[in-house]
């Protein structure tokens, strides 16, 4: 059994910047960082495909938006993968359309950055560079939290995997929000059924307010498409909410690949059907449907696209359970409850950058100043 000072839970944005910013800040414990995934960046991740080696889509956020020139510590975060080239400035236009399929101009992209070469690349350079004693374990999901003895026992599902911690820091609300427990067949949050109510005043306002927040769910196709030539050729194609309503999709994320292929992610929308462990194999095959079926009407001002999807290669969809925090949040300050030694972070978090990749690092940032304070 693996045991260390601090178990951070979740290798998106907000775990790799908080195991980053703890080296950084010369917090001298151990870490170990697990992650569910096969390797770092969550929601920021990138997609491989089984067999096709040099494929790589960034199949969730295509970008990090933030509300201001970065300044201050998360410029500092920031500024050593923007000098690296993992980070850089979106320069490509961002495209909008109407109801009716037509090219209008939109509000002007804010700023905003991509990954380089992939949104995962992110991630993986903040571990990479993160000074200090930290190790991480991917392909873990985490089912099991108990405190016992003043100190964090984590496992997964079958226990076959067990660590120890004097600190937990969770940065998905998969472990703490009731959502889990339709999609999951789970009883209750974990870390619910870890400190009793009432154990910790601080953590059960945390955990209520975890329990309001809602989250946007997000069926996004991945497809191949032939090399194609296409002038100025968008990265993300956004519909206004009038044609979000009538194709149920969000936006079009297009991608580059090494060998001249296009990657595109159709971010197709929710229809409020529920997603249970039974429900979800029917709604894959629903919503790659009818993500087939509007295609080509919302692709009408680009007919070489059009054209392409004859011989576009489905790479299957991804549903993301929780894509977007789209109203509640954790108030900043019951970010750290020590009385039960446990910190949250991540893009849930309340403040500037809510519900986006700035969020995340920014809530990362917030609790690994606190970690060292405690
Ligand atoms: C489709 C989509 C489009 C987006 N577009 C944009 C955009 O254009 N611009 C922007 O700024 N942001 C965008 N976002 C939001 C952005 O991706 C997130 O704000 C950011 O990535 C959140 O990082 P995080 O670390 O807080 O959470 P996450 O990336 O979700 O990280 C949490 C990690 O914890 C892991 N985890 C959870 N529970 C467990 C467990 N029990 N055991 C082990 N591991 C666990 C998860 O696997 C995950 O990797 C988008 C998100 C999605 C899904």
């Amino acid at each position: 059994m693996i045991e260390v000072d601090l178990a951070i839970v979740g290798a998106g944005l907000a775990g790799c910047a908080l195991t980053h910013c703890l080296g950084r800040n010369g917090f001298d414990g151990s870490t170990l960082l697990i992650e569910a995934g096969r390797g770092p960046g969550g929601r920021a991740s990138s997609r491989r495909h089984r067999g096709d080696l040099i494929w790589r889509l960034d199949h969730g956020a295509p970008a990090l938006n933030f509300s201001a020139p970065p300044q201050g510590g998360i410029a500092e975060l920031l500024q050593p993968l923007l000098d690296q080239g993992v980070l850089v400035e979106e320069q490509r236009p961002l495209v909008w359309l109407d109801g009716a399929a037509q090219r209008i101009d939109g509000p002007p992209q804010g700023l905003s950055y991509a990954g380089s070469p992939t949104m995962a690349s992110v991630c993986e350079a903040l571990l990479a560079q993160a000074p200090g004693r930290h190790q991480s374990v991917f392909g873990c999901r985490l089912r099991w939290l108990e405190r016992s003895s003043g100190r964090w026992l984590l496992a997964n599902a079958e226990r076959t995997e067990v660590f120890a911690a004097k600190r937990l820091a969770l940065t998905g609300t998969l472990l703490a929000h009731p959502r889990s427990l339709a999609m999951l067949a789970w009883g209750e949050p974990p870390l619910r059924t870890a400190i009793p109510i009432g154990a910790d005043p601080q953590l059960d306002a945390a955990l209520q307010a975890i329990a309001g927040i809602e989250a946007s769910v997000r069926w996004n196709w991945m497809l191949a498409l032939p090399a194609i030539e296409i002038k100025d050729c968008p990265r993300q194609i956004w519909l206004i909410p009038q044609a979000q309503q009538r194709w149920g999709i969000e936006r079009l994320v297009l991608q580059l690949q090494s060998d001249g292929r296009l990657g595109l992610v159709v971010h197709g929308l929710d229809d409020g059907q529920s997603i249970t462990p039974e429900s979800q194999p029917a709604l894959l095959r629903h919503h790659e449907q009818r993500l087939h079926a509007a295609l080509p009407e919302v692709l009408q001002p680009w007919p070489q696209l059009q054209h392409a999807l004859e011989q576009a290669e489905s790479y299957g969809v991804m549903r993301w359970g929780a894509a977007v925090p789209t109203a509640g949040g954790l108030p900043a300050e019951l970010q750290w409850c020590s009385k039960s030694s446990v910190g949250l972070a991540g893009d849930w978090i309340l403040g500037p950058g809510y519900g986006c990749g700035e969020g995340a690092l920014r809530s990362a940032m917030a609790l690994a100043e606190q970690l060292k304070l405690a």
